[in-house]
């Protein structure tokens, strides 16, 4: 490998604007975006400033920002309305406060963005194809406020509207192509998402692949229980010593590891669907109807979900997935035998190959001592590979629990599929269930055929 070329890189700033940020009733996702586009891109972003939309203050941060930085990215405040004043305060510095003039291209992008809608524009969105002289627009092809592009002293400014879905098309498409210096250092990222095991321990199975200041860099950080890898390479071949690294560490991760972390657990488990020709069903108690919620978040998972049930009281799951009651008043709603039930149920009468349920107490009330809150059992039934169930004590508020249950069906779910298997961490050991005749094994859980 070549040793990485030594530059000096650009400076960029980001300037956030907008009351709600400031107020702290909107975060401030777009700086966290723009600052790790720009880093990646090979910039040395320095500083974040956020202003309330006041147009002093507005000028004041453009003109400091740009004396320290080559490059500024502002996002907000060029919607149509009076406390829109980005457009202004960049006129009154490039152009002190010149009339600014109607640019023929926003214009033409404004009045095909209402016909295209059927809708007659109100007379203050014109306001959005003004523009100071000195500056160019940025073309906005997902909402009507075009950005702008000027120049102060040595500084380059570009302003994005607000809304992240108009922005980072914005920044992708004309800004980081721009800024992008050239001969910059290639960095290759690369990120896998794992549920079921801790970070410590998902480290030790990466072993020296995250010894500090190895290349590539191999990083873990946790968020909402999915604990996700990021492989870094930088220089030559960069893209294609990350993806080989990311192959070595799937292998050394298996079977928590998931798709990529962009893509979720439950697109996961409806590519392994797919792959295998199985339509999937879902009967949730305890988790209203999570998993039905993740699975339909992603797009076009139509072909492969049928949907379910939400079945929360025992009649219901008597009612709606044949369910005995004899079987719930035995065991109760919490059991094995009940998701096992509640599974081939939901499997029967939706006509899906493969169904999840799951059944728990998600607290913080209704805990026993032989099933503490957090309890939940997962049951799976699938027409050629049989029946399943396992239980978990999920520790956390119910918000928590709800999610990580929802998150460990898809992940038993995409497991079964695979003929895969681990113990997750929030099992403990001997407490898996054999599901077919309610004994106790450390490590087997058998298979029901049904
Ligand atoms: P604006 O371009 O100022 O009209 O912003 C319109 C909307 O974009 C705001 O109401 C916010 O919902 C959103 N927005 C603005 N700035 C940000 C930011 N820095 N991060 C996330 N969302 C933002
Ligand atoms: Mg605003």
């Amino acid at each position: 490998m070549t040793a990485p070329q030594q530059i000096q890189p650009p400076t960029a700033c980001i300037l956030s604007i907008g009351d709600e940020l400031v107020l702290g009733t909107t975060l401030d996702t777009n700086g966290r975006v723009l600052s790790i586009a720009l880093r990646e891109a090979g910039l040395d972003v320095i500083e974040h400033r956020t202003v309330r939309d006041d147009r002093v203050a507005i000028v004041d941060a453009l003109q400091s920002l740009a004396s320290i930085a080559s490059v500024i990215i502002s996002t907000g405040g060029l919607g149509p309305t009076d406390d829109d004043l980005t457009r202004d305060a960049l006129n009154e510095i490039i152009d002190h406060n010149a009339l600014q003039i109607e640019d023929a291209l926003a214009r033409a992008d404004l009045d095909t963005w209402f016909a295209g809608r059927g809708r007659t524009m109100a007379a203050i969105n014109l306001r959005q194809a003004m523009r100071p002289r000195s500056a160019n627009i940025i073309r906005n092809r997902e909402g009507t406020a075009p950005g702008l592009v000027a120049t102060i002293g040595t500084c380059r400014v570009y302003c994005l509207p607000g809304p992240p879905r108009e922005m980072i098309p914005m920044l992708e498409s004309d800004v980081l192509p721009a800024v992008r210096p050239a001969g910059a250092l290639m960095i290759a990222k690369r990120t896998l998402g794992s549920f079921g095991i801790g970070e410590s321990a998902l480290a030790e199975l990466l072993g020296e692949r995250m010894t500090r200041g190895r290349e590539p860099a191999v990083g873990t950080t946790a968020s909402g229980s999915v604990v996700s890898l990021q492989v870094v390479a930088r220089g030559a071949d960069a893209s294609a010593r990350a993806d080989a690294e990311m192959t070595a560490c799937m292998a050394a991760v298996a079977p928590y590891g998931f798709a990529a972390v962009d893509a979720s657990l439950a697109s996961s488990l409806l590519m392994e669907c797919r792959a295998r020709g199985r339509t999937l069903a879902v009967a949730e108690s305890c988790t209203g109807g999570l998993i039905g919620s993740m699975l339909t978040a992603v797009p076009g998972s139509s072909d492969v979900f049928h949907g379910g049930w939400i079945t929360y009281s025992n009649a219901m799951k008597e009612a709606h997935l044949g369910v005995s009651p004899q079987l719930i008043a035995q065991h109760g709603a919490v059991s094995q035998e009940t998701v096992m039930a509640m599974a081939e149920g939901a499997c029967a009468r939706s006509g899906a190959s493969l169904a999840i349920s799951v059944s728990g107490v998600a607290g913080p009330g209704g805990g026993t001592a032989e099933k503490p809150v957090g309890t939940v059992w997962i049951g799976l039934h699938d027409t050629q590979l049989g029946t399943r169930a396992r239980r978990f004590v999920f520790p956390g508020e119910r918000d928590i629990v709800r999610d990580r249950a929802a998150k460990t069906a898809l992940q038993l779910a995409r497991w079964m599929l695979r003929g895969e298997d681990a113990s997750m961490i929030w099992e403990r050991a001997g407490e898996r269930a054999d599901a077919h005749t309610g004994a106790r094994a450390d490590v087997q859980h058998s298979k029901r055929t049904s």
